[in-house]
């Protein structure tokens, strides 16, 4: 077979499966708007929680950023691209999460690669939920370490796992917030299991940060546990881009010798990290966002539950319909299109066969009206 057929042959299977994925071209978007070929958009699909990518206080930092720093880093960070700005973050985020070190890596993505390959080896296990991020997964699988994945959410069936016999050392991988489905993880329980064999847990916390817990400190601190290596991501309720890991000292600085990611990649624009400084800050006093976002996820689900689609127990802004076929939901979210709501059709491999959704995101810069209109234009279109 030659490339060309092998490509061939790939597409026709997305395209034979209703799966092939294409990009919409944005003119403006996130936040609650999103405008595309001129028309205007409710959006009901971006991870922008708190609607901070159009924030002008964060706005006006990245500009200051850039008139003091410039526009690129200029290196890796062990070489010449690591700022004053990257380190204030840096030492912000240690303190707001309270470890004692946090490390900037120019995506979530990258942060979870980096931390999975750098630490496991081959006599290595590594237990991961069976829904966490292909970020997670994919590093695990590509690690010399074994892959071994726990039923979701559950405690008991990783307890199982932690006592087969290991040669090397486990390491517990698990979510937060679970991207698509929007719900939460048993983190007590999970700690509690990892802790008893003696492993370590790590938990990626992309779509809880800045949403739950006190100021904003993510699902750890709601629920009162303490990973040895917490991954944050700065693309979704801090609406930018890039991430830390928090760790101890010493992990730190294994992973400024052995995390190939940061060692032979440019670090993020300093002026990227003066706009997550500023982020940062408003993620903190964001009590009154998140209380509003709280509201429209309340609200969301109160008439939701009147529709013919079925809701996933989730008290978090990410609120999937799932509707099971995906030619049926590709129809949907175009004939939301039509009526002007921006929603998502997520489906296999992304979301398990069967279970293709309208992943609905709700944030604290949409109000009770838009949330109602939704509802009404949902209940049209699946004759609800
Ligand atoms: C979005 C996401 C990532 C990737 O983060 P990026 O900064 O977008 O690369 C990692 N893990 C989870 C759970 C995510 O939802």
């Amino acid at each position: 077979m030659s490339w060309q057929a092998r490509i061939e042959q790939a597409l026709a299977d997305r395209r034979n499966s209703d799966s092939f994925r294409t990009r919409q071209i944005n003119d403006r978007g996130n936040g609650r708007f999103l405008t595309s070929g001129g028309r205007q958009h409710l959006n009901f699909s971006g991870n922008d929680y708190l609607g901070l990518s159009q924030h002008p206080e964060i706005i006006r930092a990245w500009q200051t950023g850039a008139e003091k720093y410039g526009v690129g880093s200029g290196g890796s960070g062990h070489v010449t691209g690591f700022s004053t700005a990257h380190h204030l973050l840096e030492q912000e985020l240690a303190d707001w999460l309270g470890y004692p070190r946090a490390l900037l890596f120019i995506s979530g993505f990258a942060a979870n690669q980096a931390v999975i390959t750098a630490l496991a080896q081959k006599q290595d296990r590594i237990l991961a939920d069976k829904l966490s991020h292909a970020s997670l997964l994919e590093a695990a699988m590509f690690s010399p370490a074994q892959l071994r994945r726990f039923i979701h959410n559950d405690a008991q069936s990783l307890s199982g796992l932690l006592r087969l016999s290991v040669e090397g050392l486990q390491l517990v991988v698990t979510e937060g917030v679970f991207s698509m489905d929007g719900d939460r993880a048993p983190l007590k329980e999970i700690e509690s299991a990892t802790r008893e064999a003696k492993g370590w847990l790590m938990v990626d916390d992309a779509h809880g940060v800045g949403v739950l817990g006190d100021q904003g400190r993510g699902s750890c601190d709601q629920q009162r546990v303490k990973p040895d290596l917490l991954v944050i991501t700065f693309g979704k309720a801090f609406g930018v881009s890039g991430a830390a890991v928090l760790c101890s000292e010493n992990t730190a600085d294994y992973l400024l010798q052995f995390a190939r990611h940061l060692i032979y990649s440019t670090a993020m624009p300093p002026a990227q990290a003066t706009a997550l400084s500023a982020a940062l800050n408003v993620v903190r006093k964001g009590d009154e966002m998140r209380s509003r976002l709280r509201e429209n996820i309340a609200r969301f689900r109160e008439g939701a539950a009147r529709l013919p689609l079925a809701l996933i127990d989730s008290q978090t802004a990410i609120q999937p319909l799932i509707v099971g076929e995906n030619a049926r939901t590709l129809e949907l979210a175009a004939g939301m299109r039509e009526r002007g709501f921006w929603l998502t059709a997520i489906r296999p491999p992304t979301v398990p066969n069967g279970s293709a959704r309208l992943r609905v995101t709700l944030t604290a810069s949409h109000t009770s009206r838009d949330i109602d209109t939704l509802l009404e234009a949902l209940y049209d279109e699946t004759g609800g």
